[in-house]
């Protein structure tokens, strides 16, 4: 088995018995890149001589000693580029220091390794909104990878990475994750810093992990939370040894089943393969609840209320001054800013920019974002009520399996209500990892389904608990 194909935890090992070296990994990683990348699109680029040398000072005492970590293109990493997927980042920004993410991974020993592909400032659940290069799925080739985080998910499930960060705003660690058949976790809001993240909705947006397996998930977990000073959203709490709840049974453990989540509407196999997911949960000593999460049919549109309204302030800042795309064309000031972000972002982009400006301006304000915020107490709320009775709740990550690439290109909405499981755990703060549970058939082909398990603000660890149990059955 190649390195790149490796977990985390196995190469660990063989790295401490001295069996490789964190170059041997770096050199593997690269060669599959070499190999591969033409056809996956999922890095971006890449610095094999900055990782090679990193990797002859890795520290192998620490927990990722020597372990390369690919990362989205929208976290600083000191001295490589960091286009968000976009042409305004794409020819005049190198970040000029590491994201607190980033100080945590070296500080545990990892090797950030690699620029992976995004949808454009993490807008999108395909990646065909970078203005780069499309990303494919590496369980075939003629579909979408998922997104935001697509090359990353990509990656890991075509073994061009043992493992990346990626973020998630309404689902782009989750939905990747679940349409590749790999692990994506995003941790509660706050658990890890937004420094040096470049923000979408900054009270959405978290960092977190993209891996082969559950145990990898908390590996990395591990090495990324805990309060950063330059992020006051980052919380000072006690972080767990996540690993401690690998390998754990669940015996009694309460599941909650939305009766809003198991409707009509969603793909036929994914609700098969989440039914048996139950099944086997239940086999294991879980015990299902039905559960109600009344406001669920209002999540999709209170996120695209929410987020735009964040973007639109967040990305002000690309006016071609002092960072960004500048356009050449401009006369005068107001067409400096005009051209260079009309040159600059990508129609998805301007789409949200336009929506968050619109649900912003006096007139509108209390008719729409004062009204989803009031929406978001309602939906938390909900989470609220449900995990008195619950330890956690379950439901597909995606309605469907990946579509073909191109097919829902024109039908933005159609792609929005894609998030509806993923979108109302942002909301709400909360964590969920998305593990596989399976295949559906299409076209001949395997497709991976993904069962999101959301647990209580700050429970990591019974969200990782019971993924691994389910992951081990
Ligand atoms: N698909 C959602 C969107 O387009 C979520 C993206 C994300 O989590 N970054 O906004």
């Amino acid at each position: 088995m190649s390195l790149a194909s490796s977990t985390i935890t196995s190469l660990r090992q063989r790295l401490v018995s001295k069996e490789i070296s964190p170059r041997d990994i770096v050199q593997d990683v690269a060669s599959a890149i070499q190999a591969q990348n033409d056809m996956l699109g999922a890095y971006l680029t890449w610095n094999v001589e900055k990782a090679l040398a990193e990797a002859d000072k890795a520290d192998l005492s620490q927990p990722l000693g020597g372990i390369p970590i690919g990362i989205k293109d929208n976290i600083n990493v000191t001295g490589e580029p960091c286009t968000c997927g976009s042409k305004m980042l794409a020819e005049n920004y190198t970040a000029p220091y590491d994201a607190g993410s980033i100080l945590k991974l070296r500080a545990s020993g990892a090797i950030p390794f690699g620029r992976m592909n995004m949808d454009e400032f993490a807008m999108g659940s395909s990646t065909e909104n970078s203005a780069f290069q499309v990303t494919r799925n590496p369980c075939d080739l003629e579909r979408i990878p998922g997104g935001s985080s697509g090359g990353s998910a990509a990656a890991v499930a075509g073994n061009l990475a043992v493992a990346t960060l990626g973020s998630d705003t309404g689902g782009s660690i989750r939905q990747p994750a679940a349409l590749c058949g790999c692990v994506g976790l995003k941790p509660t809001y706050g658990r890890i810093s937004r420094y040096g993240l470049v923000a979408f909705a900054s009270s959405l947006d978290q960092i977190g992990p993209i891996t082969k397996t559950v145990e990898d998930a908390a590996l990395l977990l591990n090495a990324l939370c805990g309060k950063d000073l330059r992020d006051s959203t980052s919380l000072d709490v006690t972080v767990p040894d996540f690993t401690q709840a690998i390998g754990k049974d669940i015996k009694g453990l309460r599941i909650g089943l939305p009766k809003e989540y198991f409707i009509s509407g969603i793909h036929a196999g994914v609700s098969a393969r989440v039914k048996e997911a139950i099944e086997k949960l239940e086999a294991l000593g879980a015990i299902p609840v039905e559960i109600s999460l009344p406001h669920t049919d209002v999540g999709v549109s209170t996120y695209y209320i929410i987020a735009p309204a964040e973007a639109s302030a967040n990305l002000a800042r690309f006016d071609g001054v002092r960072y960004g795309h500048r356009s050449t064309a401009a006369n005068d000031l107001l067409q400096h800013y005009q051209l260079s972000r009309e040159e600059g972002f990508g129609p998805e982009v301007k789409r949200r920019i336009l929506l968050g400006t619109y649900v912003l301006s006096s007139g509108y304000y209390d008719a729409y974002y004062l009204k989803a915020q009031r929406a978001r107490t309602l939906i938390r709320q909900d989470f609220e009520k449900a995990f008195e009775s619950v330890d956690v709740i379950l439901s597909p990550t995606s309605p469907t399996p990946a579509h073909k690439l191109g097919a829902l290109k024109d039908n933005p909405l159609a792609a929005y209500l894609e998030d509806v499981f993923t979108i109302p755990v942002n909301l709400a703060g909360l964590p969920g990892i998305s593990v596989p549970c399976g295949t559906v058939e299409e076209d001949g082909i395997q497709l991976p389904v993904g069962l999101q398990i959301v647990g209580k603000p700050l429970d990591e660890y019974t969200v990782l608990r019971v993924a691994d149990a389910f992951e081990r059955a």
